[in-house]
């Protein structure tokens, strides 16, 4: 369902990614590693289309994103067109980024009403439901003040996946989060990841990784360095600079 290919990436000359390939299949859950400045939170925002590449392509759901395809040359997108892709991805932050003025059932309507046009009363029905998903039925009319950092990061989760996603981004979900906080964030995450979607996760939890991934990436220096089963990359890494990394957050 994604696919990327030479992804570079810099800021200046600053160069972030460089030469990223990844395909991720439909229901998988990938978890991405590595250390801070390593380039994971760029490879997220390149394939929302927060950030534009400058080299290689990625491609989500059979479209590259930020072009088209206009006879046999590639187009850049406007706009518009580049808010109806991103809108296939549902992205949550580290930082909640709730609408603060508005409830928790607000938050997880608005886009559904705001930006896809779906009905109110159709998109109530549908927010409500995923809101009672993630736990928080009694907290539909509750401000995200009123809200734990767990609970308003169970909302974001709500609200991302409200636009009916063809893939969730998470970018270290759980490390804005008090400790005790950290485990019903990350087993809501858990359950969706049972339920088949398809989630790219960039996180510090190695138990979760562990756990719900799929498939481990390993970033380091704006390079994949290594990937495989999590048994494999996180018992048994071939290169030294995983294991260096596993030595230090394990
Ligand atoms: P962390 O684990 O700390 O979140 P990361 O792997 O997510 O790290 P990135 O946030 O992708 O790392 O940053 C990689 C590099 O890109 C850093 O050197 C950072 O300074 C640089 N960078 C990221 N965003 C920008 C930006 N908007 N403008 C300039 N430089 C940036
Ligand atoms: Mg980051």
């Amino acid at each position: 369902i994604l696919r990327a290919r030479n992804v570079h990436k810099a800021f200046g000359s600053n160069e972030v990614l460089k030469g990223i390939d990844m395909d991720i299949a439909p229901s998988e859950v990938v978890a991405i590693l590595g250390p801070s400045g390593s380039g994971k939170s760029t490879l997220l925002r390149c394939i929302n289309r927060l950030e534009e590449i400058n080299k290689g392509f990625i491609e989500v759901d059979g479209e590259q994103i930020g072009y088209k395809l206009q006879g046999d040359r590639l187009v850049a997108l406007g706009s518009a067109a580049i808010a109806r892709q991103r809108s296939k991805m549902g992205m949550v932050f580290q930082s909640f980024n709730l609408f603060p003025h508005m409830t928790v059932l607000q938050n997880v309507i608005e886009a559904p009403v705001g930006v896809h046009g779906v009905k109110r009363r159709e998109a109530v029905e549908l927010a409500t439901g995923l809101i009672e998903k993630v736990g928080l039925a009694d907290k539909l009319n509750a401000y995200p003040r009123q809200l734990s950092g767990g609970q308003q990061q169970r909302v974001a989760i709500a609200r991302a996946l409200a636009v009916k996603p063809k893939i969730l981004l998470f970018d270290e979900p759980t490390s804005a989060l008090d400790p005790e906080l950290v485990g019903e964030v990350l087993a809501t995450m858990k359950d969706l990841a049972k339920q088949g979607l398809t989630m790219i996760v960039v996180t510090h939890e190695i138990g979760f990784a562990k756990e719900a991934a799929d498939r481990v990436i390993f970033m380091d220096g704006g390079h994949i360095v290594e990937q495989g089963k999590p048994e494999e990359i996180l018992v048994n890494p071939q290169r030294e600079r995983t294991r260096e990394f596993l030595h230090r957050v394990l």
